[in-house]
């Protein structure tokens, strides 16, 4: 099939390579030059494992390719996917005007039948607003579809090669079976394609989204409730993880999700649900929990050095909002360094992927090791923020001859306390009991 992509950040490349690789021949659009020059030139834009790979593969094979026009980068496809931003507008409520300009702008190109499917995350009510927007110019037949995608930044191109489940909304028989040839190949081994209305295919999304950061928000107050009471997070975690209506997955308590979708897509179901008068109460405490959640640590570094932290060397581990990713939108250790900093303390930073977004923001205003090893030279404390996976097990006798204390703040419980407690640290993390 020929396809077209339209946007192409972490969604869009990603859903364009994985096309190709199943033998569509893909365009992938987008209005950022500079991005569409270093795609077509065979770099990559964003760091996702094992994507390098497939892009390079699919581009020296002809089948994926990039361009800034619209109209080229429609030509002839059968589907046009619009992966574009859909972020918060000052209400909180999804932004709409990428999805809806773009749409305007199909109306006026289309000159065959083609499916259009929002993969961005949108509210519900947006596919009639696409349709509206096409229509208003469009000479030619054309459907629209819901198709939300759920692939995780880190595991993406795994999420997305292998879904659990793809969903359609759609109200068209014949954009119903292109779609079905489509994702074929990528529901062989049983997964389901759930097919349903363009509403509810919306709402999906936004309802997966908020269940799961209330799931990760309500394991972080459990978290709170352990130390309070002397109780070990992860021992309640086994616990309940163990009950299969619970599950074991997303139960790791930490310093609050971040990303570019759980934050802004919580807060625009809970505009949603203001606009058709319903107050969506337990998402506001999902978010107000979240918040704090963010610089929970900063107070505990701050009671450690007895209320101060002015001229205090932290090390900072992990700065992106999960491992595996370059993506800092919203990452919690970026309201850490901001409230560090505002406490006077002096911190040096290292993450794998993550620096060179950080750099742009904060400049000057901490200073970026060469290696995880670096940041701790003369550190009062060390902060981990991320648990990538070469924090987990560390080179301790190095570790020792770098840091100035032998003081962590775990912020995803990357350690565990006995061993903490063997190597002589000051350990705390987050509901587990401390090692002084
Ligand atoms: P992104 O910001 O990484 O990428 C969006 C791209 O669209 C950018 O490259 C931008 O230059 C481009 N763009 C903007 N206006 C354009 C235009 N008029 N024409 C062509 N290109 C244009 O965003 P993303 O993370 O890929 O997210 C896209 C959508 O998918 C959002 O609605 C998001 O909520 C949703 N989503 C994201 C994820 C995720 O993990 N990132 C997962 C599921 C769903």
């Amino acid at each position: 099939m020929r396809i077209a992509v339209v946007g192409t950040g972490y969604v869009g490349l990603v859903t364009g390579t994985c096309f190709a690789e199943t033998g569509n021949t893909v365009t992938c659009v987008d209005i950022d030059k500079a991005k569409v020059e270093k795609l077509q030139g065979g770099t990559i834009t964003i760091y996702e494992p094992g994507l390098d790979h497939l892009f390079l593969r699919n581009l020296k094979e002809n089948r994926l390719h990039f361009t800034t026009s619209l109209a080229e980068g429609i030509k002839g496809a059968q589907i046009i996917f619009l992966a574009l931003p859909t972020p918060p507008g000052e209400d909180g409520s999804a932004d709409l005007s990428y999805v809806l300009g773009v749409s305007k702008e199909l109306g006026k190109i289309l000159d065959a039948y083609a499916v259009i499917v929002d993969k961005s995350t949108v509210p519900v009510g947006t596919a009639d607003k696409v349709r509206a927007a096409i229509a208003a110019n469009a000479k030619v037949e054309f459907d629209v579809v819901s198709n939300p995608e759920f692939l995780r930044e880190g595991v993406a191109v795994d999420d997305f090669m292998k879904p659990d489940r793809v969903v359609i909304g759609s109200s068209s028989e014949r954009a119903n079976a292109l779609m079905q040839q489509l994702y074929a190949p990528f529901v062989r081994q049983g997964n389901p394609i759930i097919y349903m209305d363009e509403r509810s295919a919306e709402l999906t999304k936004y309802a997966a989204n908020a269940f799961l950061a209330t799931k990760i928000t309500f394991m972080n107050e459990i978290a709170r409730m352990c130390e309070r009471l002397d109780a070990d997070v992860d021992m309640v975690r086994k616990g309940i993880g163990g009950d299969e209506r619970i599950g074991k997955r997303f139960l790791f308590p930490g310093i609050g999700y971040g990303g570019s979708c759980f934050p802004k897509d919580v807060q625009a179901l809970s505009r949603s649900a203001d606009e058709v008068g319903y107050e969506f109460k337990i998402l506001r405490s999902v978010m107000d929990v979240n918040q704090e959640q963010k610089t929970y640590l900063v107070p505990k570094v701050k009671r450690f050095f007895g209320g101060s932290l002015r001229g205090k060397k932290i090390a900072l581990w992990g700065l992106s909002f999960k491992p595996n990713t370059d993506d800092i939108r919203e990452a919690p250790a970026l309201y850490i360094i901001d409230a560090l900093l505002a406490e006077g303390a002096v911190v040096t930073a290292f993450d794998p992927e993550a620096m060179p977004g950080v750099k742009r923001m904060v400049g000057d205003k901490i200073t970026f090791a060469e290696n995880q090893y670096d940041a701790l030279e003369g550190a009062e404390a060390l902060v981990i923020a991320t648990e990538w996976g070469a924090f987990r097990t560390p080179d301790f006798d190095l570790m020792e001859t770098k840091l100035a204390q032998k003081v962590i703040f775990d912020g995803r419980n990357v350690f565990e306390g006995p061993l903490m407690a063997s190597l002589g640290y000051y350990y705390e993390s987050i509901g587990r009991r401390p090692v002084k």
